[in-house]
């Protein structure tokens, strides 16, 4: 009767109502997967898998108020690491460190790809003397030849974050500890040789 057809065809209305919510739903479920896949890749260094120096200046801005340790980093004498063994084994050797500063840094630390063979690592909570010690684990585990026989060496700096100073002071005082400890090892290779 006409009752149960207006029942019926309720229920129908009703079900194909769900079913297009549903629809609705997965589909902003799947976009906003989709934004943040894009977001990464903006992020990402792609040799590394590490942040770019793009995504720097927001991570700091992000984390304002933690403090920690800035630790500014430099292969040495890479370019020499590319002309004897080719630019393939270079990449190879970039992901090294990178893989090295995964292993020897926390999860949440901000690690860094800022360009070249320059890296970076945000480490919070990290005083200057553990910071110290992370380098030097960092050292031994990339002075054991890689897979392609080369040793990496490094240069390192470090400053702190979180006081007053600008990220740019910051960010620049660790680089030029960097350098500082670059001429030392230079200056140690070429009395040693
Ligand atoms: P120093 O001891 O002073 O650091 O000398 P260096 O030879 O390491 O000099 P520098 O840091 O200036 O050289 C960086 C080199 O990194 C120059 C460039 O050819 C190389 N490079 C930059 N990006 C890449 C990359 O993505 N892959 C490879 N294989 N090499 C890269
Ligand atoms: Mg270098």
């Amino acid at each position: 009767d006409a009752i149960s057809e207006f029942t019926v065809g309720l229920a129908c209305l009703l079900a194909a109502g769900l079913r297009t919510m549903d629809e609705i739903w997965k589909a902003n479920r799947e976009l906003e997967a989709s934004q943040q896949a894009l977001r990464n890749l903006v992020d990402a260094d792609p040799l590394t898998g590490l942040y770019n120096q793009r995504k720097f200046r927001g991570f700091m801005g992000d984390v304002s108020g933690l403090s920690g340790a800035l630790i500014f980093l430099d292969v040495d004498k890479f370019k020499s690491v590319n002309d004897n063994w080719g630019h393939a084994a270079g990449d190879l050797s970039l992901r090294q460190v990178a893989d090295a500063m995964r292993s020897i840094f926390r999860a949440d630390d901000g690690l860094f790809r800022m360009g070249g063979d320059e890296f970076l690592a945000v480490a919070f909570g990290l005083s200057l003397e553990d910071a110290k010690e992370r380098i030097t684990r960092l050292r031994e585990s990339l002075v054991v030849p890689d897979e392609n026989g080369i040793p990496i060496h490094i240069s390192a700096g470090i400053s702190e974050f979180g006081g007053d100073s600008p990220i740019d002071e910051t960010l620049a005082m660790a680089d030029a500890a960097m350098y500082a400890d670059k001429s030392l090892r230079r200056r140690d290779s070429s009395s040693s040789t």
